[in-house]
């Protein structure tokens, strides 16, 4: 795979932008922007792909944050404008956390507990984390209420 796609990464900083960062929570806080664009080649010659990312990184805290907003606008954004656009990174746990709960759905309690701990992490952040702990919640309390069923229906036996 190193072989046949190299990926050629490129930074272009951006202006310093004033955010509420998502993730220590500090309002008004600077942001240091850049655009990162990842070249995919093929064969080290032939470029296919292009991803283009943006990101924030917050001064309090450090952490690096996506941003949906366009990168040539970021000057321009107000405060609350731009915090709209900014995303926590996802973390391991989380991504973890959304997929057990889907996978060890068809545990009775078990299921719906991790459907639970999965959707309250998972809360602030927009995306198939989030989508799939609603996933595991809905099967897991579909199913535990079957198990509960088939259990008193086998307990009037
Ligand atoms: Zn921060």
């Amino acid at each position: 795979m190193d072989v046949l796609i190299n990926t050629r990464i490129t930074k272009i900083p951006g202006p310093t932008v004033t955010i509420d960062c998502p993730a220590c929570k500090a309002k008004s806080v600077n942001g240091e922007s850049v655009r990162q664009v990842d070249q995919l080649e093929l064969f080290y010659l032939l470029p296919f792909m292009k991803l283009r990312n943006t990101f924030v990184t917050c001064h309090e805290c450090n952490k690096q944050l996506i941003c949906t907003a366009p990168f040539d606008e970021l000057g321009e954004l107000s405060v609350d404008d731009l915090s709209q656009h900014l995303v926590h990174h996802v973390s391991i746990i989380n991504k973890f956390l959304a997929l057990a709960s889907v996978l060890l759905c068809w545990v009775p309690f078990v299921g719906l507990l991790l459907g639970c701990i999965s959707l309250a992490v998972n809360w602030r952040i927009t995306g198939w984390t989030k989508k799939l702990s609603y996933i595991g919640i809905g099967a897991s309390a579909v199913l535990t209420a079957a198990f509960m069923i088939i259990l008193s229906l086998a307990g009037v036996k």
